[in-house]
């Protein structure tokens, strides 16, 4: 009878290390299988011709874009001190010690409430700001729970609300605009058209939001590479606490496959 817990016991042992090394390595075999996968010479990169003075969504270019929200929550929450701020500095100095072109599409309540930053951002020659509505609010109503607009001149004062404070703080007119949680239709294109404004059309969004892996942002942007060009992060806070090193992970990873970034 001795004899039978004493295997049993070993069996159980067995088991118990058999999980724990498969747990504790489960993410080391899973970044060494997509780097070998995804280092495999890129067969369908597409090449458009386009005008020389429109950015070139094509090849290997690759726009790396981050969105700057602020809503009246987010607002009251800095405020009351229960957010430090809502932008990672790591994130700002990684890009700019790298030289790393980029675009920051700001909220208009956002310019406002780090004008500092705003500035810092308009002055490097390698980013690009764009307008990315004033308080967040979605242009449709089932957007991500997003509180959302509720009329067409509500619409319109949200895009001309951003771009005079953007305007006034850094001193530059953005010429694109996306929307709050990429959510829209062909009506509100036609709004932001009338403002003067441009859209991109394929924008990929690189699944940071609330994500807390930043390995799981950077296989969802790696697996999708040969095929985007624009992708979307944000600030790397609280409501996006892997961007940042998602973005150290992606950015030598992407240059070593020979892409190349482009702020618009
Ligand atoms: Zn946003």
């Amino acid at each position: 009878m001795k004899k039978v817990f004493k295997i049993l016991f070993l069996i159980v042992a067995v088991i118990t290390l058999c999980a724990f090394v498969f747990f504790e390595f489960a993410s080391s075999f899973e970044r060494a299988w997509f780097e070998m996968w995804t280092e495999k010479p890129l067969t369908n990169a597409v090449t458009e011709v386009v005008p020389k003075s429109a950015p070139e969504f094509s090849g290997k270019n690759i726009f790396l874009t981050f969105d700057a929200d602020m809503t009246p929550y987010m607002k009251k929450e800095q405020e009351t001190g229960k957010v430090k701020q809502w932008y990672d500095p790591e994130l700002i100095s990684y890009l700019e010690k790298n030289n790393i072109p980029s675009t920051f599409f700001l909220t208009g309540m956002f310019t406002e409430m780090y004008p500092d930053l705003v500035k810092k951002l308009a002055a490097n020659s390698n980013f690009s700001i764009q307008n990315h509505s004033y308080s967040h609010l979605a242009f449709d109503e089932d957007c991500y729970g997003l509180a959302a607009d509720n009329s067409d001149k509500e619409r319109r004062e949200e895009i001309e609300k951003a771009q005079s404070a953007i305007k006034l703080v850094s001193g530059k007119a953005p010429t694109y605009f996306r929307y709050p949680g990429l959510c829209h239709n062909a009506h509100d294109d036609a709004i932001v058209a009338e403002e003067g404004l441009s859209i991109i059309k394929d924008e990929f969004s690189s699944g940071d939001a609330y994500m807390k892996k930043a390995i799981d942002v950077f296989y969802n942007v790696l697996k999708n590479i040969n095929k985007i060009h624009v992708i979307v992060f944000h600030m790397g806070t609280k409501n996006t606490p892997a961007t940042t090193a998602a973005i150290k992970l992606l950015v030598p990873k992407l240059q070593k496959l020979g892409y190349v970034f482009k702020a618009l």
